[in-house]
């Protein structure tokens, strides 16, 4: 693996949440319990949702989501193409079949309401969004069409953490909204996840489903508050642990700071690339939105050899990568559906590096690395 000179993404693991983790171990008690509640607790009062529950991951969140909003065979879900896969593996693994949907644009890489619309039909029961980049997208205009057509919004909000639209937090526009807290993402710890809700049921269901469907955990037992259990439903083993639920704890007290950081990168990357022919940034955020900057992706002109331009960024010691390999590829998810837009900007996107303790030079290297490759 080569050593990159701006990767790119990046964690800095700081004292206060190692303190956590240390302290959690010294507790004795590892598998979920106290902490996780508190993780929980603090997602409400950070989202503003009724209802969160910690997960192993964003997929096991996505999943319980899925079956907690009772999606099976027979159902059709309409997802992005232009996503990470498990989006759609988490559609899929309760049967239903997923149908995708084209981007809007280059500029504005997701399915709005005018490319979602056309694919609602008598066997839709949800659509998944999912805040490319960050970016809160089409979310609040999907919520409405939604509504309207009688079928629900979900949201895969892995990228979103941090951002909002209107005052309120990507996650929380639909029926359920899933986090991610995998290595590289705004909040990371490594592997784990989070969904909120403010469905009663759905939150009820999709905790049953998190431990076996076992009627009372392991921590209840040991407090003396249960003595045994029932399984009423083939769940899963997706429970976070005490030490992750502890340090993402204490992390999301920085969160809003780190996604500042990003933001003031973002500026300086838009005002930088400007001047540079044959690249252009997607979208920023627009009227009434709060983006959460996961990711900084940009277009190349269609004239424009990507992999060229990539192998000279790494040769220059910058790690790029493309989100995403569109999930209609796939052979797994192989159709007869042509995304022509989904296709074009997977052959000319470019994400640089971005994380909030990126240093001036590193960035006035990306960019100058960017012109160079360019000119
Ligand atoms: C990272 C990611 C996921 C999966 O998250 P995990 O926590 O790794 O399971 C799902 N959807 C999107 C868009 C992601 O980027």
């Amino acid at each position: 693996m080569p050593k990159w000179t701006v990767p790119l993404a990046d964690v800095v693991v700081e004292e206060p949440e190692l303190q956590a983790v240390i302290e959690t171990y010294k507790s004795g008690w590892l598998s979920m319990g106290p902490r996780t509640e508190e993780l929980e607790a603090a997602f409400c009062a950070y989202t503003g949702s009724p209802y969160a529950i910690a997960t192993s991951s964003c997929t096991a969140a996505l999943h319980l989501i899925c079956l907690g909003a009772g999606l099976g065979p027979g159902d059709e879900v309409i997802v992005p193409s232009l996503t990470f896969v498990a989006t759609v593996n988490t559609v899929a693994y309760t049967g239903a079949t997923p149908v995708f949907a084209d981007i809007a644009s280059m500029e504005q890489p997701w399915p709005t309401a005018a490319e979602v619309e056309p694919l609602i039909g008598d066997k839709t029961k949800a659509i998944v969004t999912m805040a490319y980049g960050g970016h809160p997208g089409a979310t609040a205009e999907i919520a409405a069409l939604a509504e309207e057509r009688g079928v629900m919004l979900l949201e895969d909000a892995a990228h979103g953490l941090g951002g909002s639209q209107a005052g309120r937090a990507l996650g929380t526009w639909g029926r359920a909204g899933a986090y991610s807290f995998f290595s590289n993402k705004n909040l990371p710890v490594g592997e784990g996840g989070l969904l909120v809700t403010g469905d009663a049921e759905l939150a009820d269901r999709a905790r049953l489903l998190r431990s076996h469907g076992m009627t009372s955990l392991s921590w209840d037992r040991h407090q003396g508050h249960a003595q045994a259990y029932d399984v009423v439903a083939m769940g899963f083993n997706y429970r976070i642990d005490e030490p992750r639920a502890a340090f993402v704890r204490e992390r999301l007290g920085r969160l809003d700071d780190d996604v500042r950081r990003r933001a003031q990168l973002d500026v300086r990357y838009r005002d930088a690339l400007s001047a540079i022919g044959g690249i252009e940034p997607t979208a920023p955020a627009g009227e009434g939105q709060s983006h959460a900057h996961h990711l900084f992706t940009a277009v190349l002109d269609e004239d424009r050899d990507r992999e060229a331009f990539r192998n000279a960024l790494s040769a220059a010691g910058i790690q790029t990568s493309v989100h995403y390999p569109p999930a209609h590829g796939f052979s797994i998810y192989a159709g007869d559906r042509s995304l022509p837009r989904t296709d074009a900007y997977a052959s000319r996107a470019v994400t640089l590096p971005l994380f909030p303790h990126m240093t001036s030079d590193q960035l006035v290297e990306v960019v100058d690395g960017t012109a160079a490759a360019l000119s």
